[in-house]
């Protein structure tokens, strides 16, 4: 007798570095398990992914039984994609893939006649929800910040009850470090008004499509099966405790960090193979060369962008700082890159993050406080000088510096901009002073917490989500 065909999973993440990468590497650990896996991104990202030198090439991803195939996202260039954080193009470009997500799925159907027992999408499409419930297939939804963002935006409709005067999304709240606290989060018993992951930075339209999205979240909130989180329950314990009070009938799965197994303690893996730039390999001999512990890495992820003047006060404070460094600089991220010598320091295009991170001669990481990043550093025991700039950036912060005391804040100026002396004092603090060993020390203390979760409790959060699908499927 022929043995019923394994699982089919469609796995759909939001078309930029920081969803591909977690959701890649839950796509290998599902695809370990008998899976099948269609990862679907846009013909754009599927493009940058098969062009990456560190690249995996799709047959071994096949191999592992993971398909990549492309849908557009009705974009024409690159300057449109560079915009995509620009709430019309954002928006535009969510509502086409949600045409052609929808297109794709009907041809599996319809045409080829392939069941799909699930679909894992990124929460920032909704409109998968949408072509889930259409084709009658169960939707699982894939939150990419942490445990306390979610809890933030779900508790939405609760913050703005209990201080009638606070609108969350008006960026007065954020430019006069309003003090006002929000004590209303389960889990979360206060946290300052400034650092709820709301605030845009995009102006108006921002801010109105921002309201409409964490509204629409909330309206659809019981809709998926269950909500994977990439973080793991010792991390965020009290917000992980309370999630049942503010999602009573919802299973909340923590299943991160969703690093490859290496970077846990675990076997050798081949990486995730979706990084969509080249990374730079030079980086790694370079740092062999430094003193352990001595190296700042500094990256603000792969979307942030700053002003000449900002990038100006920035280099200055690092360069006064004597402190030798690791500098990823985009060259989208500012339209002229800094014009100095850069005498015990290294710029480069792109890093080998997770590889850096976990090299001896790092001593601690400027970061602009993305969730990847977050969990990355505190994965591997690096503490944090926190340069957050807008939505969950801010409530990551905040979990850094006040709850895990694993990092400080960058000290702005009082125009709330970067200055020279703010930065050359932060990383003084991360880097040299007494303060950095204790850092150090509670920030390996949440490394070996992520390699228990790993060694441990992974295998069989991985069962329950397993028997969640296929027992859906058997009532379907
Ligand atoms: N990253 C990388 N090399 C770099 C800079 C970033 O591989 O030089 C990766 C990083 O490891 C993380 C992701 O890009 O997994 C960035 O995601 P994050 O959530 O930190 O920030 P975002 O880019 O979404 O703002």
């Amino acid at each position: 007798m022929d043995s019923p065909p394994s699982p089919h999973l469609l796995v759909l993440p939001y078309p930029l570095q920081g969803h591909i990468t977690p959701l890649m590497q839950l796509s290998k650990l599902l695809a370990s398990r008998g899976f099948s896996i269609t990862f679907v991104t846009t013909d754009f990202i599927l493009k940058q992914m098969l062009k990456a030198r560190q690249a995996l090439p799709a047959d071994d991803l096949h191999r592992l039984g993971i398909t990549l195939t492309g849908i557009s996202d009705g974009l024409h260039d690159l300057h449109e994609r560079n915009c995509m954080l620009q709430p019309l193009d954002f928006v535009a470009s969510v509502l086409f893939m949600q045409t052609s997500f929808d297109e794709l799925v009907g041809r599996m159907v319809q045409e080829q006649g392939r069941h799909i027992s699930c679909i894992i999408s990124d929460s920032f499409l909704l409109g998968s929800q949408d072509v889930a419930d259409k084709w009658h297939i169960p939707r699982i939804a894939y939150w990419p910040n942490s445990l306390a963002a979610l809890a933030c935006c779900i508790s939405l409709p609760r913050i703005m009850a209990e201080s009638s005067n606070l609108d969350p999304f008006k960026p007065q709240v954020y430019e006069e470090e309003s003090q006002e606290l929000v004590t209303c989060i389960p889990g979360i018993p206060e946290i300052q008004a400034c650092m709820l992951p709301f605030h845009t930075l995009g102006g108006e339209n921002s801010e109105l499509w921002m309201r409409h999205h964490i509204e629409s979240q909330i309206q659809r909130v019981n809709k998926p099966l269950c909500f994977i989180v990439n973080s793991f329950p010792e991390l965020e314990r009290d917000i992980y405790t309370h999630f049942e009070d503010l999602l009573p009938s919802k299973p909340i799965l923590p299943l991160g960090p969703l690093l490859p197994s290496t970077f846990l303690g675990g076997h050798d893996d081949p990486g995730t193979g979706s990084s969509l730039c080249d990374e730079d390999e030079e980086c790694m001999q370079w740092l062999d060369k430094q003193t352990p512990k001595s190296v700042l890495y500094i990256s603000l992820g792969s979307i942030s962008t700053m002003d000449e003047k900002d990038l100006l006060e920035f280099a200055s404070g690092l360069l006064a700082s004597n402190q030798p460094f690791l500098w990823v600089f985009r060259p989208a991220s500012c339209e002229s890159p800094p014009d100095m010598e850069m005498p015990i320091g290294k710029v480069i295009k792109w890093a080998p993050q997770l590889r850096v991170l976990s090299h001896e001669a790092i001593g601690g990481f400027l970061t602009h406080c993305g969730w990847n990043s977050t969990l990355e550093s505190l994965s591997l025991g690096v503490p944090m000088l926190a340069w957050p700039h807008m939505l969950d950036q801010l409530t990551n912060c905040w979990f850094l510096v006040e709850k895990l005391k694993v990092g400080l804040r960058l000290e702005l100026d009082e125009s709330k901009k970067v200055g020279r002396i703010g930065v050359e004092n932060g990383i003084r603090k991360l880097m040299q002073e007494e303060e950095a060993q204790s850092m150090r020390d509670r920030a390996s203390k949440f490394q070996h917490l992520a390699q228990s979760y790993f060694k441990d409790t992974l295998a069989s959060s991985l069962d329950s989500l397993l028997k969640m699908i296929v027992s859906c499927e058997a009532k379907n």
